[in-house]
């Protein structure tokens, strides 16, 4: 009997955790669409990547968009600016309760900041198999230098995340 009922309650979990990671990949959907719907914006100059931090009250807390070109600034990364004004917000440089929503897999750089920031769940939509920190080239979240946990999910709208900057990409060449 106590088995059968343990064998029910591990049931009911499993249960509650898929509809509590449904509603936050719906919650990802959202956000990750209106990353989308800015890349005509960012697109104008830089290549069109967003990061949105979401604090555990599911708030957005930072905001940041490529500023390499605009900026000259080699650092000048969405997750590094999105990550700067949520720091700023939060008074605190540690985001053990947040995620990080990008479009595009964090570069090696960003990914050694997330993890250096101890970001709770990092959300991205199209993989970097050139550049990518989280399993595109190396992942960093599971690196014997990582001393933190990090939750990272890929391919959240993933195909339309890819279209915009494969599009990007061709628009760039057209124009040369
Ligand atoms: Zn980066």
């Amino acid at each position: 009997m106590i088995l059968i009922s343990n064998y029910f309650l591990i049931i009911m979990n499993d249960d509650k955790v898929i509809q509590d990671e449904e509603t936050n990949n719906l919650n990802y959907i959202k956000w990750m669409k209106s990353i989308l719907r800015r890349s005509d914006e960012v697109g104008k100059v830089e290549l069109p990547i967003t990061a949105y931090i979401i604090d555990e009250k599911g708030r957005c807390i930072g905001r940041g968009s490529n500023k390499r070109e605009t900026n000259n600034d080699p650092l000048g990364h969405a997750e590094l600016i999105a990550l700067r004004q949520a720091a700023w917000i939060k008074n605190d440089w540690r985001f053990n309760e947040c995620s990080i929503i990008v479009n595009l897999e964090p570069c090696t750089m960003c990914a050694a900041a997330l993890v250096q920031a101890r970001m709770g769940k990092v959300i991205y939509g199209a993989e970097d198999y050139k550049r990518g920190g989280f399993g595109g080239t190396i992942d960093l979240s599971n690196h014997e230098s990582a001393h933190h946990k990090m939750n990272i999910i890929g391919g959240i709208l993933g195909k339309d995340c890819k279209h915009v900057i494969k599009m990007w990409f061709k628009n760039l060449r057209n124009q040369k």
